[in-house]
């Protein structure tokens, strides 16, 4: 098989202790990122202390899904398997409103490529991979 077979899956996102919330929220459709109690910092990647204060005690909450572009980059011709059906497509480094620097990794779909700008409202969408994993992504926000 190739990295062009279109009939390859795509690699699908194994939650752990520390990340499974994260993922048990998506799968019913909520955003929830992790967040600390003690300096009411959100975190992302999820961790098992917080970073800014080192408390151990993390929650989850839930989130807006508002987000914008922090910065991003089109995708032609990915090496892995699973995703030349979706070339060209774009990774997103994605701020979320809720905090300075609270950022995903997460690809922009619904908008062609070259109109992806840096800054632009987006919200959050889900893509389904299986019965457990549902993948956040951003679309752009109509501001409906
Ligand atoms: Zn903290």
């Amino acid at each position: 098989m190739s990295a062009g077979d279109a009939s390859v899956t795509k690699p699908v996102p194994v939650p752990d202790e520390v990340t499974a919330p994260f993922w048990e929220a998506a799968n019913r459709g909520v955003l929830a990122i992790q967040h600390c109690r003690a300096c009411e910092r959100y975190i992302h990647p999820p961790a098992a202390v917080c970073p800014e204060c080192q408390y151990p005690d993390l929650g989850f909450r839930e989130v807006s899904g508002r987000a914008r572009v922090y910065t991003h980059t089109v995708v032609r011709d990915n090496v892995t398997q699973g995703f030349a059906a979706d070339e060209p497509y774009v990774i997103g480094i994605i701020e979320l409103v809720e905090q300075e620097r609270l950022v995903l990794v997460a690809n922009v779909v619904n908008v062609a490529p070259e109109d992806v700008s840096i800054g632009m409202p987006l919200r959050v969408t889900f893509e389904r991979l299986n019965d457990e994993i549902a993948l956040p992504q951003f679309e752009p926000d109509e501001g409906d």
